[in-house]
């Protein structure tokens, strides 16, 4: 299974590492952002902190200088000798006096052409009575002109006439001795009002317009404005800037800017919608944003290339090891040339993984050997525990006739009389002596002899039981032990192997005078004492041997000693 799947894919070497490189790539791309995002802002602030009330401090001046003006125009004009000597002589002979009203007409029409500044003039008694108007025809309504006259003192300088500005100028005419005998009037031509704030060539979208105290329009960038009342104060300023940001009376967000027009109650205020004045804040979030996008991504390609050739070899290291660890051999790591730790660590890792398979062939190469050497060595025991049974069969075996011998016989014994000791079973012991032997030997050579003896071993291991236990117990005789063997199957036991011997055929014939191959038995039971056993089985014996021989004779047949 490989390593790299057992880790969840946000926890792997290549996520981490891509996903810290990004976020470090964001990071500084939107801190650069929003730095320079507020360095234009902060910039274009300055600028609007500036220019709006440098703006409005011209424009100030411009009508503060195109008012004063027109006032030095008809204060001129009412210094004028022919005013002052004609207008009293109409107050006093009204219309009779056709020649003062003709010079004063010539005279004011004179100035109405020389002066376009001024739309009409007019002559006014201190009774408030017009006693000559020239210019525009339209006459004031009474309450206006009523208004403007009284006290002999112009109040304000703009009056509202039926939705129209009607901005006045009025002089007093004196006499010689300084009283005041009447007005010069002047209706100013409004348009020019406007062309001061055309004048500020500003920007088509920004709006430079004047406010009179009861919040109405009297002049504007925007014409169709003129005239319009607002419904909201000049915006409050913030603390520490003469510039602030509201909603403007088309609802829209804008920047302005206000300033008291001194010399009436007017208010000269500057304004540009916000989108106007930040859009190269905004332009420039686009333009930032998409650089800004296009540098995270091509970084974040690079870093993706960048930490997957870095992780990629540990990858492979890292399933190698896990491999290996699974008890895998030597996994297939591609060959590294890179000069750098990563290059180092794959070469290293592969010159491990290479010894240790080596030493992997090694150890199980031993461990053939080691079961070589165990096998053969298992191999000998398995003889040598042969030899030595056969060794051990050896020394308890007679070599002649393969019976047992007489020291396993005297072994035996011991045990079996033991035995019958503890258990009261009964024991029987038979002794057997081949006939007239030395005959034999004599007569047909000792080789012969050999061969009854072989032959007579044979016959009687034929006979005897499982349990009996036949021995040579030298030379021509032999023993047997026949445990839980009474007297009389003691003697029919004698009596077997006397008749197996009796009738086997030898193929040495017969001795000289036609005796045949016999043998004598000796037959006595175990009565506790191991001695007197075999003395009895001998006596036994030796009373066959004198009773003619190839015959059976039990101990317990014999008279007592
Ligand atoms: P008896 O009938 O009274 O037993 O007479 P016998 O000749 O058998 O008795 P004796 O004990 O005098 O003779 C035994 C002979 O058996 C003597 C010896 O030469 C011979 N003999 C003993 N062991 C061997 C043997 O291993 N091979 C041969 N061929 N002869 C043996
Ligand atoms: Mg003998
Ligand atoms: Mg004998």
């Amino acid at each position: 299974m490989s390593a790299a799947r057992w880790l969840h894919p946000s926890r792997s070497l290549p996520a981490r590492l891509s996903l810290f490189a990004l976020a470090a790539t964001m990071f500084a791309s939107l801190t650069v952002t929003a730095i320079s995002v507020h360095s234009i802002d902060s910039f274009l602030r300055d600028e609007i902190e500036q220019s709006f009330p440098e703006l409005l401090r011209n424009a100030s001046s411009q009508l503060d200088l195109w008012y004063k003006q027109r006032e030095l125009d008809v204060g001129v004009f009412a210094k004028s000798g022919i005013l002052t000597q004609n207008v009293p002589r109409l107050v006093t002979a009204g219309q009779a006096s056709a020649r003062a009203k003709a010079e004063v007409d010539q005279y004011l029409r004179y100035v109405l052409s020389s002066f376009p500044q001024f739309r009409a003039m007019f002559v006014v008694a201190e009774s408030g009575e017009v006693l000559h108007w020239v210019g525009d025809d339209e006459n004031l309504p009474e309450e206006l002109l009523a208004e403007i006259v009284a006290g002999g003192e112009i109040i304000a300088p703009l009056r509202w006439s039926m939705g129209r500005r009607v901005g006045v100028l009025s002089v007093p005419l004196r006499g010689e001795r300084d009283q005041t005998f009447g007005y010069l009037l002047a209706l100013l031509r409004m348009d020019e009002l406007d062309n001061v704030l055309t004048e500020l060539n500003i920007a088509d979208s920004w709006r430079a317009q004047i406010v009179d105290s009861s919040r109405r329009i009297v002049s504007s960038t925007h014409r169709e404005e003129t005239g319009r009342t607002l419904d909201r104060l000049p915006a409050e300023h913030s603390a520490g800037t003469s510039v602030s940001e509201y909603i403007d009376q088309d609802g829209i967000q804008v920047v302005g800017s206000h300033r008291e027009f001194g010399r009436f109650d007017w208010t000269l205020e500057l304004e540009v919608p916000y989108d106007e004045a930040f859009a190269p804040v905004v332009r420039s979030i686009g333009r930032i944003v998409a650089i800004d996008l296009a540098v995270v991504i091509a970084l974040a390609v690079a870093a993706f290339r960048v930490v997957m050739s870095i992780t990629r070899p540990i990858e492979a290291l890292s399933e190698a090891a896990q491999h290996i660890s699974e008890g895998g051999d030597s996994a297939d790591l591609p060959a590294d040339t890179r000069q750098d730790e990563v290059g180092i660590l794959t070469r290293a890792f592969r010159s491990m993984t290479t010894s240790l398979a080596a030493k992997a062939e090694e150890l199980e190469e031993s461990r053939r050997q080691v079961e070589e050497a165990n096998r053969a060595l298992t191999d000998n025991n398995e003889k040598l525990r042969q030899a030595n049974e056969v060794l051990e069969q050896l020394s308890i075996t007679d070599g002649l006739t393969r019976l047992h011998n007489h020291r396993y016989f005297q072994d035996q014994l011991v045990k079996e009389v033991r035995r019958a000791d503890r258990t009261g079973a009964p024991l029987a012991l038979i002794l057997g002596d081949i006939d007239y032997f030395k005959r034999w030997n004599d007569e047909l050579g000792h080789a012969s002899g050999d061969q009854i003896l072989m032959l007579v071993a044979d016959a009687m291991a034929g006979a005897v039981r499982d349990a009996d236990l036949l021995a040579r117990y030298g030379g021509e005789e032999f023993a047997i032990l026949a445990p839980a063997t009474e007297g009389e199957s003691a003697i029919a036991l004698a009596e077997r192997l006397r008749m197996a011997i009796a009738e086997t055929e030898f193929a040495v014939g017969t001795l000289e005078d036609g005796t045949r191959v016999s043998a004598s038995f000796g037959v006595a039971l175990f009565d506790g004492d191991p001695a007197r056993l075999f003395a009895q089985a001998d006596r036994a014996l030796y009373a066959a041997k004198e009773g003619g021989r190839n015959c059976v004779v039990a101990a317990s047949e014999l008279p007592e000693v």
